[in-house]
């Protein structure tokens, strides 16, 4: 049986296992390098990302997820959690720390503080021809990607059109806004419940 672990140390795991659990897929929490050794597939959730690495350092699990990472374990990073899997933050604290999974570059709270929360149409051809209605809290966004980081996403309209805000590499997803607040459509986390699936028949 396929099991997708939520990182449990920080922000909204409740609302992406709500998401797979409407898909039909098992989800557990994930604090320990015991619990992560046990997971398909895991989502860092939106949160604050300062935080979530602060307490990532404290518990030891900085080291286990970047092994997990070397593994090639699926892994999908809404918001904070895409924070969380870039190479490099720009506007991050100096002590902050990430998982490298992606060759991105993001920008921490990009859209700007006196744009605290918005909503948006994107195209995620991804997806579907269907557009896809996103929620983006205190986002970043992604300044650049390297070789092999496919853009999923980007902003269609207004005065960040053309921001990326969704890229994938191989098995690691990671979008700027937060799929898992919207229960209508679970187009993103059934992307993610395929890529686990693909790194289960690898
Ligand atoms: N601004 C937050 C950070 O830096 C992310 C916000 C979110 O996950 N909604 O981590």
């Amino acid at each position: 049986m396929t099991l997708v672990g939520v990182l449990g140390l920080q922000g909204d795991v409740r609302e992406h296992r709500a998401a797979m659990a409407a898909l039909g897929v098992d989800t557990s929490v994930v604090r320990t390098a015991e619990e992560l050794a046990e997971v398909d597939g895991l989502i860092i959730p939106g949160g604050e990302s300062t935080a979530m690495s602060l307490i990532a350092q404290r518990v030891g699990m900085i080291e286990p997820l970047r092994a997990a990472v070397a593994s090639g374990l699926p892994m999908y990073g809404s918001c904070a959690g895409m924070i969380m899997l870039a190479r490099e933050v720009v506007d991050g604290r100096a002590d902050q720390q990430t998982l490298a999974a992606l060759d991105i570059v993001v920008r921490r709270n990009a859209f700007g503080r006196q744009v605290d929360s918005f909503e948006a149409d994107l195209a995620m051809p991804v997806l579907g021809p269907q557009s896809l209605r996103a929620v983006f809290i205190r986002a970043p966004w992604v300044e650049s990607v390297g070789p092999g980081v496919e853009v999923l996403g980007t902003v269609a309209e207004g005065p960040s059109a053309g921001r990326i805000v969704a890229v994938r590499s191989g098995l690691v997803l990671a979008t700027s806004f937060h799929p898992e607040l919207l229960e209508a459509d679970l187009r993103v986390h059934g992307l993610f419940r395929d890529m686990v699936d693909e790194g289960i028949d690898r």
